[in-house]
């Protein structure tokens, strides 16, 4: 007989687990119990099904990389136990969260999904029933008894999505995420598709899970905008202790040419600052020297974010320079696909 598998849902807050203080008409976050309670469809799943809790769950807005510590910690302690994961969490800034766990678990052979809503469990028109559904659904996904899916995910509004290629595109519609540089993993329609060769392949095989808890937030990021101005830049760029900085620049990478600006950034560079091009669209890639506006950026020796989004760019950042990347490696590991976030 097929052995069930063991599905650990973690609930860290969000919206999905949310109901609305009468007192004050604003949401907040409920116990693991009543989530549940408000599901019964989850006795019919065919899986044994746990869950672990946040002692307080939060809104995400409040999420930080001590908490993304506490989830990589119950899933190392919860590993051998279950065949899969599926993370409840504020859609707000999931993303952020789902690439950080990305990098934080190396080896990773199960599936962990990351999964949320738009509106509160006990709402009428809850979009939290489906998705906490199907995120279990295909957490339990198994072919000869090892599981479908071997990475970190993102299932939101019927597609499972690779998650550190998410964003957050919009505060409103069901349909509240997109991975426009990356197609779906899993669609889900009456029946599940599974993009097979979109999965990520396992070369090495049998390399027991690494948890790095350790997220160094020497980090920022900064946006370019028509008109910004040189003390706005040189107020980010001498952050006393800053270690690397995102800069979310114009089309394939592109920034203005005035001299003020090009010295600061090659004065910080030679400091010793990471500095990571990103492009500030939503889809494409960065491809310095392609225009004469991103030529000297790439002579500077900006790293090349490539196609990364802005989450999993800093989630990147924090976790490379947790782990004691040395300065010279530190372009060259940056550039290099790790967990599938980028080309
Ligand atoms: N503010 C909520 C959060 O991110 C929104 C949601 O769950 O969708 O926690």
């Amino acid at each position: 007989m097929k052995k069930k598998t063991n599905i650990l849902l973690i609930y860290t807050g969000g919206t999905i687990g949310m109901v609305k203080d009468y007192k004050t008409g604003a949401l907040k976050a409920f116990n693991f119990e009543e989530l549940v309670k408000n599901i019964p469809e989850l006795k019919q799943l065919d899986c044994n099904l746990r869950g672990v809790s946040f002692d307080d769950p939060i809104d995400s807005s409040n999420m930080n990389p001590h908490y993304w510590s506490v989830i990589a910690s119950i899933i190392e302690e919860h590993y051998h136990d279950n065949d899969g994961f599926v993370v409840l969490h504020g859609s707000d800034t999931m993303s952020y969260s789902a690439s950080a766990l990305s990098f934080m678990l190396e080896n990773l052979e199960k599936p962990v999904i990351f999964t949320g809503s738009q509106l509160p469990i006990g709402d009428l028109r809850t979009d939290a029933k489906e998705n906490l559904i199907t995120s279990i659904e295909i957490a339990a996904l198994q072919k000869r008894g090892k599981p479908v899916l071997q990475e970190v995910g993102l299932y939101f509004e019927y597609k499972l999505y690779r998650a550190n290629r998410t964003t957050k595109i919009n505060a409103e519609h069901f349909e509240a995420f997109d991975s426009l540089n990356y197609p779906p993993l899993v669609e889900s329609g009456v029946h599940l598709k599974v993009h097979q060769n979109y999965l990520i392949k396992k070369v090495t095989k049998n390399k027991s899970l690494r948890v790095h808890k350790k997220m160094d937030n020497r980090v920022a990021i900064l946006k370019l905008f028509p008109g910004i101005n040189q003390n706005v830049l040189q107020s980010v760029l001498e952050i006393p202790d800053l270690k690397a900085l995102i800069l979310e620049t114009y089309g394939a990478g592109n920034a203005p040419m005035d001299e003020w600006f090009l010295n600061a950034i090659k004065k910080a560079v030679e400091n010793g600052l990471h500095i990571i091009n990103v492009t500030q669209c939503s889809g494409g890639s960065v491809f310095m020297g392609h225009y004469e506006t991103s030529e000297k950026l790439k002579e500077m020796q900006l790293v090349n974010g490539k196609d990364i989004t802005t989450e999993a760019a800093i989630t990147k950042a924090m976790y490379l320079l947790g782990t004691g990347v040395p300065d010279k490696l530190f372009k060259t590991i940056f550039e290099t696909p790790l967990r599938g976030e980028m080309v």
